[in-house]
């Protein structure tokens, strides 16, 4: 299946939907049924039937279809945010005394979810440097459940090998999970590597223009099926049909929004690198990155996003570039149309500020659909005021 068939046709059905070009929005919450009888048999599987959207939604199944198989998977759910995509994903798989294995600096909430939230319920996290495999096999217990992974991070861009840790996780019959948000499937195909779910928020690429919140979770179908009637109807986080409307014209356009990103990018990272005020690069295909190799082996781009340490001795220097930039949005997330930069500062408290703390002076770029030559202009302007 060839990715513009995905994106255009899979799962359509247009002759259901008067031939219609665009899918319907089903905005209804549940559907009706003939007879008692048949309301009682659809209750028994609410995987398969539409009873109530919480559950399944037809705009929704168009869209699993496609994601599905963007992932090369045997199915998918479609939840409200990233984060609910990645709780329900961890929440079905563990029990009270359970253990985990995550890589250390996985997204913000997700180190929140292991290090504070599952805490409270007796399932404990061992975090680990994720760019040498013997640290999983180290970290393993008897009861260790999940394998969790993040490859890259967002904001330091560290690999693990995928296809390594998804063979320790299969010997040692443990889950494997990663949050493929900053690939996308597009760039890198973790169950193709032999990892169980993928994950992924959709309100960064596949969304990709800052106006909606989404995540996917793919695996397979015995496993998403389990997953959809308990843990997810119950939690009870499904994206509604409008945002499952709005992906599928989202998706239309990944290819070329992801192909524009990636290639400027690479432009502007490659010129920003050789400024003298830059003192190290974050970027995955950037010949500098420690694990560049592996990069090119297991994702086939990088897009949007890079960080870079300033050459700077005070917070009050850092501010001043940031607030230099005319063409980057202050702001978090990234994945939509604008360029951002995202400084480590500010989630630091002022007086925790230590310059000689690297990561203190790490500002992120995230490059959009903009001209890549203006960004560019854009950054050397900011740079030499500081
Ligand atoms: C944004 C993000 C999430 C969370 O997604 P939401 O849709 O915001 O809940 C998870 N992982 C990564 C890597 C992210 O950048």
């Amino acid at each position: 299946m060839d990715l513009s068939y995905i994106l255009n046709e899979l799962g359509e059905e247009r002759e259901n939907f008067s031939n219609a070009v665009v899918p319907p929005i089903f905005q209804t919450s549940n559907f009706a049924f003939p007879d008692v009888a048949s309301l009682r048999t659809a209750l028994l599987d609410e995987y398969e039937t539409y009873v109530y959207s919480r559950g399944q939604n037809p705009t929704l199944t168009i869209l699993r279809k496609k994601l599905a198989a963007l992932d090369g998977a045997e199915d998918c759910l479609v939840f409200s945010s990233g984060m609910a995509a990645i709780f329900c994903a961890v929440l079905a798989n563990i029990r009270q005394g359970d253990h985990i294995v995550s890589v250390a600096k996985p997204y913000s909430w997700t180190n929140k979810l292991f290090s504070i939230l599952l805490q409270r319920f007796g399932v404990t996290t061992t975090m680990v440097d994720g760019t040498q495999i013997e640290n999983f096999e180290n970290a393993i217990q008897p009861n260790t459940k999940i394998i969790y992974l993040e490859s890259p991070n967002s904001f330091t861009f560290e690999l693990q090998d995928l296809k390594a840790v998804a063979a320790l996780g299969k010997s040692g019959g443990i889950l494997t999970m990663v949050d493929n948000s900053y690939c996308s499937p597009l760039y890198q195909q973790p169950i193709a590597m032999g990892i169980d779910i993928t994950l992924q928020t959709a309100s960064k690429y596949i969304g990709g223009h800052s106006d909606l919140l989404a995540g996917v979770l793919c695996g397979a179908g015995e496993q998403i099926k389990r997953i959809f009637s308990l843990d997810m109807l119950t939690i009870g986080s499904v994206i509604p049909p409008f945002h499952a409307w709005l992906l599928l014209r989202s998706l239309r356009t990944i290819e070329v929004r992801l192909e524009r990103i990636s290639t400027s990018t690479e432009t502007v990272a490659a010129r920003i690198e050789q400024n003298p005020k830059i003192e190290k690069m974050y970027y995955p295909f950037s010949t500098s990155h420690p694990q560049y190799e592996l990069a090119c082996r297991q994702m086939k781009k990088a897009p949007g996003l890079f960080s870079v340490a300033l050459r700077v001795n005070s917070l009050d220097q850092v501010e001043l570039f940031c607030n230099s930039l005319r063409r980057f949005l202050r702001a978090v997330s990234w994945g939509g149309h604008e360029s951002l930069v995202f400084p480590a500062c500010a989630g630091i408290p002022v007086g925790d500020f230590d310059a000689n703390t690297i990561r203190h002076r790490m500002v992120r770029f995230y490059v959009g659909l903009d001209d890549p030559d203006s960004l560019i202009q854009d950054i050397e302007q900011a740079l030499t005021v500081i």
